[in-house]
């Protein structure tokens, strides 16, 4: 079975969030002896293709509405990854410096008619098409609806949706960038009006995953504007919950913390990772730290923070370290607070993906008081290595967290995403930490809970397998 994931991130090529991540494991994980998994992906301006080299396999011109484009499909010359992966070079397009912009529409367009262009000339059809939210969106329709993609109709395809909140809505005058189909299909692109590639997607494709169960069943009562649809087409919908790459995220081989551990090892490992954490952001070594990694966005309630962590810190019995960027108010706020809690509070307003991984090593106590998280891996990741998870339970938070006063509980649950929710959690982080004997007995439960992809890499066959 021959398996292609399109999608616009995937890890270590280039990552804005959890898509990345996904799409950088799975298709490791789906391959074997009888099936190939393979990614197709835009080439961007970025760290990755400056350090490594390339080969081009394939020259052509598409056509996007009235504009003609040179594109070419690239391949890794030198091989740093697990799976074969394809990058669709637009340069005037897509070879930008950034993933997403103002611009993204005809960008993304124009990446889905080149890679599908390109597939017209394989000797053989994949076996499975498989998109990854909406700026893959347009391919399902594509392939049902578009005259040139005739040859393409029997191939069976998902959607998976990792993030519902973003949808790639546009206006109809920008219809005709979508290679030629019968006008009065045209109702199968359209939602509220506009243009949306998510819900054409919805309609279209032949199956529609979410990336946790519960996020499958929220988005049918909330769903930015797609709730009737979600529901319409709920046959073919279900939910996967994403896994994590043991490859990159395992205290015991990572190569970017400073002291790598295990269970054995797991209090002077983390230790170590705590003490340069608490060296190079001065933070008081003896108090508890807690920690937040991610988008500086509403969804993941960090507009809360300021006011919270001000609330929190002055009971001066927490440390607390932030690693992210988005919101420029909430970025701004998150900086002065530090002139007033040195040694109990820092930030590091940016992206650092090394970083982050000795965050999830050396803090106590990972923070996620998100208001949808669709599957969340910062949870995951800090289970896999030792750090206690505070989080709302909503979404794939609440598939993979169970709050410590329940049977075999091991995370701090909350119910809503507001200052009072952040601060009494906290406060039960503190008392749990207090309790040494209780907590580095939770860390090593937490450590061995299996979140690897094998289980739901194999979920994924299993629904390629159903339609296929
Ligand atoms: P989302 O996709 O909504 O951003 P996920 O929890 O699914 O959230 O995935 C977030 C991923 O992005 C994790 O790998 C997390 O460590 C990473 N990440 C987010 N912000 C940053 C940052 N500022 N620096 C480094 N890694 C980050």
């Amino acid at each position: 079975m021959n398996i292609v994931h399109l999608s616009a991130e995937c890890y270590p090529v280039a990552k804005i969030g959890g898509l990345a991540d996904v799409v950088g494991a799975l298709p490791k994980y789906q391959n074997n002896k009888t099936i190939t998994s393979q990614v197709i992906m835009p080439f961007y301006d970025n760290k990755f293709t400056q350090e490594n080299t390339f080969k081009t396999i394939y020259s052509s011109t598409l056509t996007l509405g009235s504009i003609v484009l040179d594109f070419s499909v690239l391949k890794l010359k030198n091989k740093p990854l697990d799976f074969d992966i394809f990058f669709i070079d637009v340069p005037d397009l897509l070879f930008k410096d950034y993933v997403y912009s103002s611009d993204d529409t005809d960008r993304f367009i124009a990446f889905q008619i080149a890679a599908l262009d390109w597939m017209l000339t394989w000797k053989k059809n994949p076996d499975i098409i498989h998109c990854h939210d909406h700026h893959t969106g347009l391919i399902p329709f594509m392939l049902q609806e578009s005259f040139k993609y005739e040859a393409f109709r029997k191939i069976p395809n998902i959607l998976t949706i990792h993030n519902a909140q973003y949808q790639g809505w546009f206006s109809h005058d920008k219809v005709s960038l979508i290679p030629s189909f019968d006008f009065n299909n045209v109702g199968l692109l359209d939602w509220g009006s506009s243009i949306n590639p998510l819900a054409a997607a919805i309609k279209c494709a032949w199956r529609v995953t979410t990336v946790s169960p519960t996020y499958m069943e929220e988005l049918k009562t909330s769903a930015n504007g797609l709730e009737y649809l979600l529901n319409d087409e709920s046959k073919k919908c279900s939910g996967i919950l994403n896994g994590i790459d043991l490859g990159v995220w395992n205290p015991e081989t990572d190569n970017y913390i400073i002291s790598k551990y295990n269970t054995k090892t797991v209090q002077s490992g983390k230790n170590a990772n705590k003490k340069y954490l608490c060296d190079t952001f001065k933070l008081d070594f003896n108090k508890p730290l807690f920690a937040f990694i991610g988008r500086l966005v509403d969804q993941k309630g960090s507009d809360l923070f300021p006011e919270a962590f001000k609330e929190s810190l002055l009971k001066n019995k927490a440390s607390v370290l932030l690693l992210g960027s988005g919101n420029h108010l909430v970025e701004q706020q998150l900086e002065t607070l530090k002139k007033d809690h040195i040694g109990t509070y820092n930030a590091y307003i940016g992206y650092d993906e090394k970083l982050s991984h000795i965050i999830y090593a050396g803090a106590d106590f990972i923070l996620m008081p998100s208001r949808v998280e669709p599957c969340g891996l910062n949870q995951m990741y800090a289970l896999k290595y030792g750090t206690v998870p505070i989080v709302r339970s909503i979404g794939g938070l609440k598939d993979t967290v169970i709050d410590i006063s329940k049977h075999k509980g091991f995370g701090i649950c909350h119910s809503d995403t507001s200052i009072t929710d952040i601060v009494t959690s906290i406060d039960r982080g503190v008392e749990l930490y207090r309790d040494q004997a209780t907590f580095k007995k939770i860390r090593r439960q937490i450590m061995a809970i299996d979140h690897s992809w094998h289980a739901s890499a194999q979920d994924y066959i299993k629904l390629y397998k159903s339609i296929n």
